[in-house]
Order: structure tokens, then C-alpha cells, then sequence
């Protein structure tokens, strides 16, 4: 019998967690789920954020210093940069056309919402983490880049930014050294490297079974707060158009344009970090994955892979930017504000930094919102009426963040010359 690719193992992994969710709840065994079901996914989680950093930082070296000089390093990085930047801003603005038309937030009565109990506490934890995030000065997020202890940014996966901020250092130092000094140190980084990949392999055979777990645990919680769920369904329904307008239209357009990649064919590539994107919620967890599918099975070399993806992991969140858009314009019309041109501009500058500077994990999209709602004067209480369906929809724009590292991954080795065409068989598997 053929071997089934693996996002269709994924698939089934991922309906069959619903389903068997969805009965859980009916029958009552949501303590047996989260006692025996769900730590299956937080191990399976564990294990690729276990081996974010290690990836990040060896890959990321490897790239820079195969970048035989700073004239290439800063020409990739340029484009690199410029695509990121361009893309989130479309994401913004397709969100924001699409709030403003369908004005999910003027169809609230504030007063009949019923916030369930469980729902007000987290919603009240984020609002605190959020508060945090706003005390902070405009410049806070280029100090954070930089790190004071190498180890202590490395202990914590939120601190990735500082970990990429280190490796490119490192790169750079090993590019201006001749060869014959840096030799064994890339041989040690190449070893690694390799090594690296070989155990993402080696985790993504629990695939199947790990995001059946996590999406069981899922489900299962989720089951309290579903009136809330149905109340808020014009406003998921605008995110997830504008979501589904980024990886049908935009991202279609952005490989058309410049590369020869059929989208067919990228999307076969990428789908089983897409799938894992959805269920882990995490563009950092996911992160190991985005790099062997679009190496392997999309033919993007190496040397643009290991520098273009972690770094887009951690800046590149085109969903994130769009929810953040039409959950600010949500939350202001909830709340009866009248938004104009300027707080409309503002609402695109700030969710794009806003996007930037959130750390590539579930939730962290909408802590950041708060600096969006700061500038245009809403009240960050609103975070609370989105918060009931914000797993879900963080769910969905994580596929997008990812989605859009792979594209800008995929036009940079183009226009570099570094995108082979990869066999039907590799593009399967
Ligand atoms: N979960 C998202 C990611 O990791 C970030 C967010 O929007 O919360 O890409």
C-alpha cells in the first residue's frame, strides 16, 4: 500500500482530536482528557520549542557566514526586510477595508454580553500583561533587541529576537575572519545544524498524534463558552476573510510576480507546517518544520532559508497585524468610537510594530493589540469581549504568519537564484 503523505496523517490527526473533543464533552470526560490526553500535546509542543533555539542559532550562523560577504548579507537582508514590511502592511490594510464595511462592532449591545466567569479571568490576566506592555517607551522594543547575557535570552524562547540579534552578530565576526580561522567552528555549526534537522524528523513522526491531542484539549475547554462563541461570529467571520483573502489572493499574487513556483505546488509543500501552524498556535514552535518543508520540498537553499525564516518567525506576522487591525476597529465600534483617516493611518503604523514586536507564541497577538487600541484611544477593557474566540482565531493567523515567512522565503531565493525545482514525489512526501 502507498505510503499517506504526512499532512494527510496530520488531517486525520486533527479531525479525529475535534471529533473525539466534541464527544468528550457530551459525555463528560473532560477531567480524563485533560488528564491523560492533553499532556500529549503539551509534550509534543515541548519538543519543538526545545529545539527552537538550538535551530534558530545554529542555522541562522551557518546562514550568515556561508554569506561570503557583507555586500550579499546586506543585500538578502534588505530584500528580506522590505517584503516583510510590505506584506504586513497589505494585511493591514485588507483588514481595515474589511471591518470598516462590514462593521462587525455596531451590531453589539455592550450591555447584553454575558462574559462568562472563566472567560473574565483570562481576559483580566491579558489586560494586566497588556497594561505592562504599555508602560513601556516607544523604543523599548530595539533595547529588548539586544541582549546583556547570551544564556538568559537563550533560557526563554520569548527572547528570540536576541538570540537572532547574537547569531547575526557571530555571522558577521566569521565572514570578516579569514577562512582558515573560522573553519572548524562552521564545520562544528554545519554538524549541528544537521544534526538539528535530523530530530525535527524524528518528532514529526508524533505528529499525527500530538495535534491529536492538543486540539482534543482544545475543544474540550472550549465547550464554556460557546453562547459567547455564536455572539461573536461576525467579527471571526471578517478576520477569517481577510486571513483567507492573504493566502488566496496576496500571497498567489507575491509568487506569481516573482518566482516560477506553481501555488499548487507551494501549498503542497508547506501545508504540513501550515497544519502544525493551526494547531500549536506558535510560529516559533512551528519554525522547524517551515524551514525542512521549505528546503526540502520547496528547493529554497539554505543559505536564504536559515536566515530569511527565523527571522520572519519572529517579525513577520502578516495575520497577526490583520487581526489586530479589525480587533481594534471591532473593539471601537463595540464601544461606539468614531474612528477617522489619522486614527485609521495610526491603527496601520502601530499594528504593523505591533506585529513586529509580538513574540512568535499563542496569545501574543492580542497582548500586543493593546499598544493599538493605546493610540487610538480605546478603552484595552475591550480586549475582553474578543478573548472567547481569540484561540481559535489565533489558531488561524498563525497559519498566515507562516504562510508568509515561506512566501517571502521562497521570492528571496528566486530572485537570488537559489530555488530549485523539487520532484513531484519530494513535494508529497
Ligand atoms: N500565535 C501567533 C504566532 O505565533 C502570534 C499571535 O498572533 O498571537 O505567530
Amino acid at each position: 500500500m502507498k505510503k499517506l503523505a504526512l499532512h494527510w496523517k496530520i488531517i486525520i490527526g486533527m479531525v479525529l482530536g475535534v471529533v473525539y473533543g466534541l464527544i468528550a464533552n457530551k459525555l463528560g470526560w473532560v477531567d480524563f482528557t485533560n488528564a491523560w490526553i492533553k499532556p500529549w500535546g503539551v509534550i509534543f509542543v515541548n519538543l519543538l520549542k526545545l529545539i527552537a533555539v538550538p535551530l534558530v542559532f545554529a542555522s541562522l550562523i551557518k546562514g550568515v557566514a556561508s554569506l561570503s560577504d557583507i555586500a550579499k548579507l546586506s543585500r538578502i537582508g534588505g530584500k528580506t526586510i522590505a517584503l516583510y514590511l510590505t506584506s504586513t502592511v497589505i494585511a493591514v490594510t485588507i483588514g481595515l477595508l474589511l471591518v470598516n464595511t462590514v462593521k462587525p462592532g455596531e451590531a453589539f449591545d455592550m450591555k447584553s454580553i454575558q462574559v462568562s466567569e472563566n472567560t473574565q479571568t483570562g481576559a483580566d490576566k491579558k489586560i494586566e500583561d497588556a497594561k505592562e506592555v504599555k508602560q513601556e517607551g516607544p523604543l523599548q522594543f530595539v533595547v529588548d533587541i539586544v541582549p546583556t547575557n547570551i544564556f538568559s535570552a537563550a533560557s526563554n524562547n520569548r527572547n528570540m529576537l536576541q538570540v537572532i540579534f547574537f547569531a547575526i552578530f557571530f555571522g558577521i565576526a566569521m565572514i570578516i575572519l579569514p577562512s582558515e580561522k573560522t573553519m572548524h567552528v562552521k564545520g562544528f555549526f554545519d554538524g549541528i545544524n544537521d544534526i538539528i534537522l535530523q530530530i525535527v524528523d524524528l518528532i514529526m513522526l508524533a505528529a499525527p498524534y500530538g495535534v491529536f491531542a492538543l486540539l482534543a484539549g482544545l475543544v474540550v475547554d472550549f465547550g464554556a463558552s460557546s453562547s459567547l462563541f455564536i455572539a461573536l461570529g461576525k467579527y471571526s467571520a471578517t478576520v477569517i476573510v481577510g486571513l483567507l483573502l492573504m493566502i488566496l489572493v496576496v500571497y498567489p499574487i507575491i509568487l506569481k510576480l516573482f518566482t516560477k513556483i506553481k501555488y499548487v505546488d507551494f501549498f503542497k509543500g508547506i501545508s504540513p507546517a501550515q497544519m502544525l501552524a493551526f494547531s500549536t498556535s506558535s510560529s516559533a514552535a512551528t519554525l522547524p518544520v517551515t524551514m525542512e518543508r521549505c528546503e526540502d520540498h520547496l528547493g529554497v537553499s539554505k543559505e536564504v532559508s536559515s536566515f530569511v525564516l527565523p527571522l520572519g518567525a519572529t517579525i513577520n506576522m502578516d495575520g497577526t497585524s490583520l487581526y489586530q487591525a479589525v480587533g481594534a476597529v471591532f473593539i471601537a465600534q463595540a464601544y461606539g468610537i468614531p474612528l477617522d483617516l489619522p486614527a485609521q493611518l495610526t491603527i496601520v503604523l502601530t499594528a504593523t510594530l505591533a506585529s513586529i514586536g509580538a513574540a512568535a507564541v499563542p496569545g501574543a497577538g492580542m497582548v500586543m493589540l493593546v499598544i493599538v487600541l493605546g493610540a487610538i484611544g480605546v478603552p484595552v477593557e475591550g480586549l475582553a469581549l474578543i478573548f472567547g474566540v481569540d484561540r481559535i482565531l489565533d489558531m488561524m493567523r498563525t497559519v498566515v504568519n507562516v504562510t508568509g515567512d515561506a512566501t517571502v522565503a521562497t521570492v528571496v531565493a528566486s530572485t537570488e537564484g537559489q530555488l530549485s525545482l523539487v520532484s513531484d514525489t519530494e513535494l508529497m512526501s
